[in-house]
């Protein structure tokens, strides 16, 4: 096999148990995003445009809609004779099968696959992050640091830190100490969840991981704790473009929204292309009584009522005097005649039945699991929530 520079590892496998009802039937990479994308084509455009030409995808949890999804990787021009994308999944070997068991015993459990190609460098993904990002600007860091490890970091809220990994650093982007989810987070510098590891420095790391009985073999956890331990150079590589963690329900809902901002926090028109395979359709049909406002419309889609600030996914349909306000609609639901929706994410195929209403009471956003058929409860006085 060619040796290569820097491979990517994408970590899709996750049980993605905090999108709720969205991830009963499919991975979280693979949850519909933005009118037309899937989460996991962030992660995969970032490659193809990065010039990172060999791809592995772990995936473990549900993971049928989303090998289908990937096919072979030429959504992405990841589908070459020498590298390309590969999936994969968990497999059984001479002593027995294994389940992933977290994110770096996935890597581990690969160590063949990038052997394979003998690379310098591996870089490490999530598959549940929404942003664009040139993974060779932080290549070049890392190289200029002379770094063993580099973290991609970025600024949160503080209220939010505590969903994160939050490390401290000097002056020159050394790191000097990161926690995993502190209750008390003592910065606001988040982990976006993108290594770049020197791969001998790493493959070691893993073995001794594995073999570690009191491990959770989690990087943020355990492998990035112990190379700080060890002294290891470890560098941070400061982001400040758009990036969401859309890992929960609400994250989700606003990283939809945040598409519909006056002035887009996140451009999804740019150079920097992201690619997806959507299904041929019809272009949208706006119906004489339609009022859209503030909102994306994707092909395929039918709107014969008001449509404000929302994001309508392929081949949905609007009936007359429905009204969907802040609101995600997925692929292929139908939504009947006079239903009010207001900050709700409706799954794919889901069929809204006329006189309905979907909203909470609360302020939180309602989700609609796949497939679900909603009908009017007390003559379409009773809420969902
Ligand atoms: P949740 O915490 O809601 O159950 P999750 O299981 O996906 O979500 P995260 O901490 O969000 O866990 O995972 C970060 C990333 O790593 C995600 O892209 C996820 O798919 C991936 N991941 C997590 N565990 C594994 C694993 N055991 N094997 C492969 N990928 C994993």
């Amino acid at each position: 096999m060619k040796k290569i520079e820097c491979l990517a590892m994408i970590l899709a496998g996750g049980q993605g148990s905090r999108l709720g009802c969205l991830t009963k039937k499919i991975a979280k990479p693979a949850v519909p995003f933005g009118g037309k994308y899937r989460i996991i084509d962030f992660p995969l455009s970032n490659c193809a445009n990065s010039g990172i030409e060999t791809v592995g995808v772990l995936t473990q949890y549900r993971p049928l809609e989303l090998h289908t999804y990937l096919g072979t990787g030429e959504t992405w021009n990841l589908d070459r004779k020498n590298g390309g994308m590969f999936i994969l999944p968990p497999y059984a070997r001479e002593k027995g099968a294994d389940w992933y068991k977290g994110t770096a015993d996935a890597i581990y459990q690969n160590i063949n696959f990038v052997e394979n190609y003998d690379p310098e460098y591996v870089l490490i993904l999530s598959g549940d992050h929404i942003y664009t990002m040139d993974y060779s600007w932080m290549l070049e860091e890392h190289k200029m640091n002379k770094a063993d490890a580099t973290i991609g970091v970025i600024r949160v809220p503080q209220k939010e830190a505590s969903r994160f990994g939050i490390m401290t650093t000097d002056e020159r982007g050394k790191i000097l100490a990161f926690d995993e989810k502190p209750k008390q987070p003592k910065s606001d510098l988040a982990s976006m969840g993108i290594y770049i590891f020197n791969w001998k420095l790493l493959k070691h790391y893993l073995e001794e991981d594995s073999i570690d009985s009191s491990s959770s073999h989690d990087f943020g956890k355990n492998i990035i704790p112990k190379m700080l331990d060890n002294k290891v150079r470890l560098y941070s590589y400061s982001f400040d473009g758009y990036w969401k963690d859309v890992g929960t329900i609400e994250s989700l809902w606003e990283a939809n929204m945040d598409l519909l901002k006056d002035t887009p926090s996140f451009d999804l028109g740019s150079a920097w292309r992201v690619y997806s395979a959507t299904p041929s359709l019809p272009p949208h049909f706006i119906g004489p009584h339609a009022k859209i406002k503030n909102s994306l419309i994707s092909s395929g889609a039918v709107i014969e009522g008001t449509v404000e600030n929302s994001v309508i996914f392929s081949g949905v349909k609007v009936g007359a005097n429905s009204k969907i306000i802040n609101s995600v609609i997925m692929p292929f639901s139908r939504i009947a005649e006079n239903v009010l929706i207001d900050k709700a994410i409706i799954a794919q195929n889901c069929e809204i039945m006329t006189n309905s209403k979907i909203m909470s009471n609360d302020g939180s956003v309602i989700v609609i699991a796949e497939n679900e058929i909603i009908t009017p409860i007390n003559n379409g006085k009773k809420q969902v929530g």
